[in-house]
């Protein structure tokens, strides 16, 4: 209930609550005013009693005990708590710069200064609660939030009190950020939140975490890899291209480079930072040279969904939605081939597939619909070999210009999935 998004904030008597800052596995949080003369802004989580199985109660009594008995700079006060019929209500400060995940997607990358200055406020917070025995165990961005340049440590939705050898076996936390003692052997003490601050920090400089996976046996052959993230990426490409998979083998290198370019800016050594530039050249041209092919085999396959796209729009003729949609995507395609901006035309093509994909929801079983089927599948690989190009030209610019790789204008979020539970 409070965790819809579309529905009204609820109603407090003492506070008026007002946008939503941020929602996460079981709670909603909004802005809110203080009734009366002060007007004090205030963040106020709202736990819906509802979403509440035992653990759960016992995750929420843990944060609002710990978090109402301590004050530090680091970590987000409590300032109360009540409730309701529906709802149980933490009163927070209210952190302005929302939270950490957020800051880092806005800026791509900080910068190794920044970084430096979050981990000694990180660090500072965790040794305060390790001194009174509480482990947070759910450390990432999203959890860290900002107020000024002043990170404060939020969501104990999941601390524990816990001496540092003591032994726990209960699944916490994300697995992205978890510790591989937690994910693996579910055996782990206090030195579990570490892990997650260097995940984090890795996040930090790299604008990625180092281990996004999408099961948790990819996320376990991950961490047990001894090779750097990067070249593992390269091999793994490598190895893609030699079974002829170009596709995939762009993919990767793809990946590979958002790893190597920032790798290059941080390189301090004049001589390493010169082999790192020619190594990444050397991917980049290869990853040029597979784009060039993958275009040709796409121009194959783009040949003939443009006949089927003529019998689609002629079957369209009563429906002027879907005639509108089809005329947005002969744009788009005709943008693409005359190198037309990219950023415009990628946002084109996401234009016109939203709108087919609503169409084709709507569309009953048929000949029409198989067309219409197939038309999205092929417009959907146009908009991927687009964002994988600009992608591309993102990282050659970045390296030929050897700055800070600040443009945030598309990113892979392919971490995203797998930064709450999977
Ligand atoms: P959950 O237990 O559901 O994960 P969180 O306490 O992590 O809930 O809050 C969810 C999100 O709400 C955070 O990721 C953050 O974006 C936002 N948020 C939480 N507390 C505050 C606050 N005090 N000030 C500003 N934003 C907040
Ligand atoms: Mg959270």
């Amino acid at each position: 209930m409070a965790s819809n998004s579309s529905f009204a904030p609820p109603k407090l008597s003492d506070f008026i609550l007002t946008e939503r800052l941020g929602s996460g596995t079981y709670a909603t949080v909004y802005k809110a005013y203080r009734k009366g003369d002060s007007r004090e802004v205030v963040a106020v989580k709202v736990v819906g009693k509802k979403s509440l199985n035992r653990a759960s109660t016992e995750n929420l009594l843990t944060e609002i005990e710990i978090l109402k008995t301590m004050r530090h700079p680091h970590i987000v006060q409590l300032k109360d708590f009540q409730w309701d019929a529906d709802n149980i209500y933490l009163i927070m400060e209210w952190c302005s710069g929302g939270d950490l995940c957020r800051f880092i997607r806005s800026r791509r990358i900080l910068p190794e200064r920044v970084a430096r200055r979050f981990l000694q406020q990180i660090a500072c917070a965790l040794q305060f609660l390790h001194e009174r025995n509480i482990s947070h165990l759910d450390l990432k961005p999203q959890n860290i939030l900002l107020s000024g340049s002043v990170l404060k440590l939020a969501d104990f939705g999941f601390a524990q009190y816990m001496s540092p050898w003591d032994e726990q076996s209960v699944l916490r936390g994300s697995p992205l950020y978890m510790a591989p003692e937690m994910v693996c052997r579910r055996q782990y003490d206090s030195r579990v939140d570490l892990w997650s601050v260097g995940v984090i920090l890795y996040e930090a400089l790299f604008g990625r975490a180092p281990f996004a996976s999408r099961s948790y046996a990819e996320l376990e052959e991950k961490i047990r890899s001894n090779q750097p993230i990067e070249k593992e990426l390269v091999l793994q490409a490598v190895q893609k291209d030699q079974e002829g998979e170009k596709s995939a083998a762009l993919s990767l290198y793809c990946s590979a480079l958002e790893h190597f370019v920032p790798s290059i800016y941080y390189e301090t050594d004049r001589q390493r930072k010169d082999a790192l530039r020619q190594k990444v050249s050397q991917y980049v041209s290869r990853a040029e040279e597979l784009k060039a092919l993958v275009a040709s085999d796409n121009r194959l396959s783009f040949e003939e969904a443009r006949t089927s796209r003529d019998v689609l729009r002629e079957m369209s003729r009563d429906q002027p939605r879907l005639l509108a949609a089809l005329e947005v995507a002969s744009a788009a395609i005709a943008k693409e081939e005359s190198g037309f901006d990219d950023h415009e035309t990628l946002d084109v093509y996401q234009q016109c597939l939203g709108e087919l994909l609503l169409v084709l929801a709507a569309e009953p079983q048929g000949r029409r619909r198989e067309l219409l089927h197939s038309e999205i599948k092929s417009l959907m690989t146009r908009a991927e070999y687009l964002k994988k190009h600009i992608k591309m030209q993102e990282n050659q610019r970045d390296v030929s210009l050897d700055r800070e790789p600040l443009s945030d204008t598309v990113r892979s979020c392919d971490n995203e999935d797998v930064s709450h539970q999977f």
